[in-house]
């Protein structure tokens, strides 16, 4: 048999984006928007904060007549501004929050009064001290102004963004659709956790894990009942899953004689656009569309599972969702260990944080190990290559929700 050649991590994360279109927008409560990505930017309607207050709770007044006596003519609380004006020698209680009164232009924060005398004129308080002007005053427009791009369209929206919508007074957000995904497993070994294991079986974790992944994902996801390995059970589940915008399977995709998912995708109509990648683990992922569906055939092995689910398919659905930056976000780490390359494929080792911040790969790197990668931080990338990368070296790693 022809082996075809092994398709680069990098071009077959090209060739998934390529094919998909963001999914129709639409508005999202606030309350509902976190870990969705902006389909349109915010722009400011107002300046922020709209109106110029104290940044302390002390007294409004005017930075020229300190050090002084000044009588205390009223009182700006957060709420309920003081209508009046400060002259000079005068103050006003003033509030954190609070607008800051016509006529003054700094505050003295309480902790700087001297005394406070009570006398026929009412309260004057004494400033031992020289207040500069603006001291603890918050500009009106000093965050944003008004008209100003606040958030960018294609940003993922968590708690700071959702905060700066409201502040904005904005009840809602343009969001970008949610891919709703049909998640199915494969294989005539596995049973349901929870159920008895016959000699030879095994519980299925793929159907878990990947429900998993695809929630924190944002998809909407449909479980198809488990196929066993035979065509009939292959045709039926993948017949049922196709109606979605995204299909992800596990298992039947390598060269075995029960490795039957290809090619019943391809009876069923998926265009196959590459079919195994330079990575370990994970070579024997498939990927195709049908019209605009994109269908990813992942290998059975667990670990594979979560590695493909990283590099291809979270940034398929966060492309969907109209995310600006949807690929794998990696970081930079420094390895605690040295790591043999391999010199065919990258591979994705599973790794932890050492105690002084480096990250080492975890004992156990074999596929089917889930268990040990229940106790990853992260995955590092190692790029193909013949030697080693030694201790000290820097590689690119995707931090894994969970373990630490
Ligand atoms: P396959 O890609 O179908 O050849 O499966 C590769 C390996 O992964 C085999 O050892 C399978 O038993 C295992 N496997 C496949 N699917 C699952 C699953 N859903 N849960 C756990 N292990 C699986
Ligand atoms: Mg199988």
């Amino acid at each position: 048999m022809t082996e075809t050649p092994l398709m680069p991590i990098d071009t077959a994360i090209d060739l998934i984006l390529a094919q998909v279109t963001a999914l129709p927008a639409e508005d999202v409560p606030l309350a509902a928007a976190a870990g969705r990505y902006l389909a349109e930017p915010v722009i400011a309607m107002l300046d922020l904060p709209p109106f110029t207050n104290a940044s302390m709770d002390g007294y409004a007044l005017r930075a020229a007549d300190t050090p002084g006596l000044l009588r205390v003519v009223g009182e700006s609380a957060a709420g309920a501004p003081f209508r009046g004006t400060v002259g000079p020698g005068e103050a006003a209680t003033i509030s954190t929050g609070a607008a800051m009164p016509e006529g003054a232009d700094a505050v003295a924060p309480i902790e700087w009064i001297g005394a406070t005398t009570t006398s026929a004129n009412g309260m004057s308080v004494e400033l031992p001290r020289p207040v500069h002007r603006d001291y603890a005053v918050r500009q009106a427009g000093s965050d944003v102004t008004y008209g100003t791009e606040v958030l960018a369209a294609g940003m993922r929206i968590g708690p700071a963004q959702i905060g700066a919508a409201a502040s904005l007074g904005l009840g809602s957000l343009r969001c970008g659709g949610l891919p709703r995904v049909a998640a199915l497993t494969t294989g005539s070994e596995l049973r349901k956790p929870g159920e008895r294991l016959a000699p030879g079986q095994i519980y299925n974790s793929n159907g878990p894990l990947l429900g998993a992944a695809l929630a924190s994902a944002g998809a909407e996801v449909t479980q198809i009942p488990h196929a066993a390995d035979t065509r009939e059970a292959h045709r039926e589940a993948i017949e049922q899953a196709l109606s979605n915008d995204v299909v992800i399977s596990t298992g039947g995709v390598s060269v075995g004689e029960h490795d039957i998912v290809r090619e019943i995708e391809r009876e069923l109509g998926v265009r196959e656009l590459f079919w195994r990648v330079a990575l370990r683990p994970g070579k024997p992922l498939s990927f195709g569309i049908r019209e605009r569906t994109l269908v990813f055939g992942i290998p059975g092995n667990p670990v594979s599972v979560l590695v493909c689910f990283e590099l291809f398919v979270r940034p398929a659905l966060a492309a969907l969702q109209s995310a600006s930056q949807p690929r794998p976000a990696f970081m930079r780490g420094t390895l605690a260990a040295g790591v043999e390359r391999n010199p065919e494929r990258d591979e994705m080792i599973r790794v932890r944080h050492t105690s002084d911040g480096r990250i080492e790969p975890l004992r156990g790197q074999h596929s089917h190990q889930l268990a040990i990668t229940a106790q990853a931080e992260g995955l590092a990338r190692i790029p193909a290559g013949t030697g080693t990368l030694a201790a000290g070296d820097e590689v690119a790693y995707l931090p894994l929700g969970g373990a630490s």
